[in-house]
């Protein structure tokens, strides 16, 4: 099944349930000073389950482009080294505006998934919330429980704690229990070997989390106490990348139609090959996913800039370029003819992607020139400072000039060195980075810029990519 016919077959469903079907909300928010970026189907339905706005209608679907990059969900790491996690994915959802409830939601959760689109019952395990210890005292969600066991074979059903199975959207306001709908697509012999259910929510690639449904049922208030919500709300989130990866029988969500056209594009232009190395996989996914990302924050009207959701854009499209540089050898502009694939493959669902394809294309080609000059200036810089170094050692202090004034990032310089038979004082490089962090730190006690995310119900914000970014962490925090 194509992934085309994914789409509209989850949005046929609904609309058949007598659900409005919604566009998209523009992936990059606008009039939200909680958050940047769209990373979830309901943030457009926000002040309705915030009792703020009064829906026209009582239920909706739809399929949002989400970006998930920063703030309380960031999957950024995970991009390309994972087959499941994406910067920019689309998230199918329907939801009840103080309508439907728990017993529909989750057995028409079940139709669409094993009569709709036949997925073999045998292959999904469901969750409920387990209930909780802490100060909540939570029961268990038996309502959910119930309603799955009339449907599933009790082995199938899983229970959840808080953090998986318990929603809130921020420290007050609407929350509730969810149960969440997870498939094994793994091979008998592997299922053999070891039951699905000790898999579900332990990060294996082939036992994924498709669907979450939450049920909203309480309201958090500012002493921390829950209510019960006078009217109760149903908001669901399918990954949709990852429902095409079940229903086309591939292991990866790279292997689906909404990746292969952009990953045979890679191949072509790079002259290199998927599925051969590790690490040329990695760097073929990266570009392959940060393009979408960055195509459509162009598209929704966020160019790349040194501020703001601006800068979180260029930074992954600057990721997506070092990895081309390092991994695939690309010297010369490319990411910017991925564009046109994209489009075509996307543009009937997306049409701001046609629309917009030669500003598109042209920004990201701009950017790609500008990084990739730099990218250079720092290997001519490199070559002197090894001519200039003792006992083919590099000091720390000369590695973090390159990465601090050149944006040379350190993993490169450490790889050329390392394949120069030169050695890196990584420790003086540390010590020149934290020192370096303090200052930074301080400077962002008073202009709040950069990557200063997002929800108000986190306490986070974020301070600038780890230098050693391909091999520790991405991003780093602090307590604000
Ligand atoms: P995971 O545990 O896999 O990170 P999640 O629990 O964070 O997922 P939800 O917030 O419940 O995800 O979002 C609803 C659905 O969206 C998930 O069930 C999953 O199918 C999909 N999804 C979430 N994050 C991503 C991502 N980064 N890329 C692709 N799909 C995603
Ligand atoms: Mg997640
Ligand atoms: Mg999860
Ligand atoms: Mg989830």
């Amino acid at each position: 099944m194509t992934s085309q016919k994914v789409r509209e077959q989850f949005l046929n469903f609904f609309k058949n349930k007598e659900h409005k079907i919604v566009p998209s909300a523009p992936m990059v928010m606008k009039n939200d000073p909680t958050l940047l970026f769209t990373n979830a189907g309901m943030n457009q339905f926000k002040e309705y389950f915030l009792g703020n706005t009064k829906p026209t209608f009582k239920r909706a679907s739809d399929t949002q482009k989400c970006l998930r990059v920063s703030g309380k969900h960031n999957d950024l790491e995970e991009v390309g080294k994972d087959t499941y996690h994406h910067t920019m994915f689309e998230m199918l959802g329907n939801w009840s505006f103080g309508d439907y409830f728990k017993k529909e939601a989750i057995a028409w959760a079940w139709e669409l998934l094993t009569e709709v689109y036949k997925i073999d019952k045998d292959c999904l395990y469901v969750t409920v919330f387990e209930g909780s210890e802490d100060a909540d005292q939570l029961a268990m969600d038996k309502e959910a429980y119930d309603f799955w066991k009339a449907i599933v074979p009790e082995e199938r059903i899983l229970m959840g704690n808080k953090k998986d199975n318990f929603w809130e959207m921020g420290d007050q306001g609407p929350c509730g229990p969810c149960s969440e709908i997870h498939v094994d697509i793994r091979s008998a012999e592997e299922k053999a070997k070891t039951p699905g259910a000790e898999l579900v929510n332990m990060d294996h690639p082939q036992v994924v989390e498709i669907w979450n449904l939450v049920f909203i049922q309480y309201n958090r208030k500012a002493n921390g106490q829950l209510e019960n919500l006078p009217e109760k709300h149903v908001d669901t989130g399918m990954g949709f990348e990852r429902l095409c990866m079940v229903l086309q029988g591939v292991q990866s969500n790279y292997d689906t139609d909404v990746f292969t056209p952009l990953i045979r594009e890679i191949e072509a232009i790079t002259e290199s090959k998927y599925g051969k190395n590790e690490e040329t996989d990695i760097a073929i996914r990266v570009i392959a996913d940060h393009v979408r990302a960055v195509a459509f924050a162009i598209a929704d009207g966020q160019l790349p800039s040194n501020t703001g959701a601006g800068y979180v854009i260029r930074r992954i499209l600057r990721r997506a370029i070092r990895y081309g540089f390092t991994f695939l050898d690309t010297k010369e502009p490319f990411i910017y003819r991925l564009v046109n694939t994209l489009a075509s493959q996307m543009g009937a669902a997306f049409p701001e992607l046609k629309n917009q394809q030669q500003l598109i294309e042209n920004v990201i080609k701009e950017e790609e020139n500008s990084f990739l000059s730099t990218l250079e200036q720092g290997l001519v810089l490199l070559d002197s400072v090894m001519k200039s170094a003792k006992d083919k050692k590099v000091d720390g202090d000369k590695a973090f000039e390159l990465y601090d004034t050149f944006g040379f990032p350190i993993d490169l310089t450490a790889l050329i060195l390392e394949e120069k038979g030169f050695a890196l004082d990584t420790e003086g490089f540390e010590q020149a980075l934290q020192a370096q962090k303090a200052r930074s730190r301080a400077a962002s006690e008073i202009s709040k810029g950069d990557w200063t995310v997002l929800e108000q119900d986190t306490e986070q914000e974020f301070i600038g990519y780890d230098a050693l970014e391909a091999q520790v962490k991405v991003v780093k925090y602090r307590k604000v």
